[in-house]
């Protein structure tokens, strides 16, 4: 599904040229269920936004779904990223004006899916995540366990190839962590991809594979037991 093939990174300021990720090689098959992990500035958001179809600026090779990332032009690159990848944020980035329903049916309203077809899907994966009950509710009238609930059906409603999150749980009490950590669980159960940036450590460990970066390297690529 995915395929990293020696891929270089360079941030470039005027005379400062910095090396954010080094000779990277990495492939995630279908239904994988992965963290990358790493401190603070060793890579990760870099990562993720080439992972995201949001950066194509990189040296190397980025093949995701047969598709050769690294030789797509702009517009190309957005479609493909509305296609493929479903995001979720630390900081939920819901609308708050909007209900639940309707924040899940903004990615088919873009999608120009008709109206009916898109209450009736975005009701069907509200109620894979367990919020049939909340509908109509508004962000504010939802917990925080709640609101990323909704951010993933959001990302789940196109249903992409790949579903990236970033710090999912960051902004969550540790109940909501393991609530949230056993949804991704459930949806990988049914066999959608999966990963997760994350540095917390209980994250990594409830997903399938961990590959952690340092200074821009892959410096562990493991499978939890
Ligand atoms: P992480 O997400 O793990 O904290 P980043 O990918 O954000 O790491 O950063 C990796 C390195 O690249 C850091 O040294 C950071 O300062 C640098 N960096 C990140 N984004 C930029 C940017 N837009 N311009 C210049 N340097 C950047
Ligand atoms: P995270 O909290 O996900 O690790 P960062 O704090 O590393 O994110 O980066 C936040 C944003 O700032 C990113 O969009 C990143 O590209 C940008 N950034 C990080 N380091 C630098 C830098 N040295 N110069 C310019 N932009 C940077």
């Amino acid at each position: 599904m995915i395929e990293i093939k020696n891929l270089n990174k360079y941030y470039i300021n005027g005379e400062m040229k910095l090396h954010a990720l080094k000779n990277i090689n990495f492939s995630i098959e279908k239904g994988e269920f992965v963290a990358i992990m790493g401190s603070s500035g060793s890579g990760k958001s870099t990562m993720m936004n080439i992972l995201g179809c949001l950066d194509h600026t990189f040296d190397g090779t980025y093949i995701l779904d047969k598709i050769d990332i690294s030789k797509l032009k702009d517009e190309e690159l957005s479609k493909i990223r509305n296609q493929k990848i479903g995001f979720v944020f630390q900081s939920f980035n819901l609308l708050s004006k909007l209900s639940a329903l309707e924040n899940v049916e903004l990615p088919l309203v873009y999608a120009a899916v008709h109206h009916k077809e898109r209450a009736d899907k975005a009701k069907e994966v509200l109620e894979k995540v367990g919020l049939s009950d909340r509908l109509n509710h508004k962000p504010n009238e939802l917990s925080g366990g709640q609101r990323q609930r909704v951010a993933i059906a959001r990302a789940l409603v196109n249903e992409p190839a790949i579903i990236l999150a970033d710090e999912p749980t960051g902004n969550l009490d540790s109940t909501s962590e393991k609530e949230i950590m056993e949804l991704f669980k459930e949806l990988n159960n049914q066999g959608k991809t999966i990963i997760i940036v994350t540095h917390e450590p209980e994250v990594g460990k409830s997903c399938k594979r961990v590959i952690r970066f340092k200074d821009g390297e892959i410096i562990e690529d493991v499978r939890n037991l």
